[in-house]
């Protein structure tokens, strides 16, 4: 029974000493790392884009955008992420969205608080990325919505759990370029009825635990802008950095 198993989940964590969210050693705190894990991770650091996010290889002019920025601007604002997807960031999602471990949440969304900057200040709403329903029923748990309300919680910023919704299954989007990508999720996304008006002249950041091509991103954007939001900012535990040719 779920209710039971998270009570118990939670009696037992309550009742043993922290440990670390990767390699299980014992840690000060719940929701931390050990000194170890936590050198594995690659941070995301600046120099960024002060758009995309994307890490410069080399210190730039203050203001100065990525060639891609330059080339298209995206739809988003900004979007920041905290880590690099790879080494310990593909770890730490894979374990908090397959392994059941929803108690990670806080210390992940707090890893995030550290890269959003301004971005999390200047947000009015606070958006998780859609589930679908029957990936929600398969995986029980929306960890792009975990992200989020830990967030909310930790900023004291309103969260809206059910302002998006997936009007279809995706396909998985691995091994698919950023043009398949987007053609695979066209229209996948909208804002629910009922919820343009809390939209409307809003500051919103959009939160997600990968950021790939940012086909899925772009396709929340798209239909929160469409709704009237005023900006859209994106918020990633990890994100996916190819090398930036300046
Ligand atoms: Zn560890
Ligand atoms: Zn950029």
């Amino acid at each position: 029974m779920r209710f039971g198993h998270t009570f118990g989940r939670w009696v037992l964590d309550s009742l043993l000493p922290p440990r670390c969210m990767l390699c299980g050693e014992m840690v000060d705190e719940p929701g931390r790392l050990c000194a170890a894990c936590w050198q594995g991770l690659d941070f995301i650091a600046e120099p960024l884009c002060p758009c995309c996010g994307t890490p410069f290889a080399m210190p730039v002019p203050a203001g100065m955008l990525c060639a891609a920025c330059l080339a298209k601007p995206p739809r988003y604002r900004r979007a920041r992420a905290a880590l690099v997807y790879g080494r310990g960031g593909r770890d730490l999602v894979l374990r908090f969205k397959r392994a059941d471990r929803t108690d990670m949440a806080a210390g992940l969304a707090a890893l995030m608080r550290q890269a959003a900057g301004p971005l999390l200040h200047e947000a009015d709403l606070i958006l998780p990325v859609p589930l679908h329903p029957r990936r929600l029923w398969r995986r029980r748990f929306n960890q792009s919505a975990l992200l989020a309300q830990a967030l909310g919680r930790q900023a004291a910023k309103p969260v809206l759990l059910d302002g998006l919704e997936r009007l279809r299954p995706t396909p998985s989007l691995g091994g698919l370029n950023r043009g398949e990508r987007r053609r695979a999720l066209a229209g996948a996304i909208r804002v629910a009825p009922g919820r343009r008006a809390l939209l409307v002249g809003r500051a919103v950041l959009l939160v997600d635990d990968v950021f790939t091509t940012g086909a899925t991103a772009h396709a929340c954007i798209r239909a929160l802008l469409g709704a009237g939001a005023a900006s859209v900012d994106v918020l990633t535990l990890t994100r996916v950095v190819r090398p930036d040719i300046v």
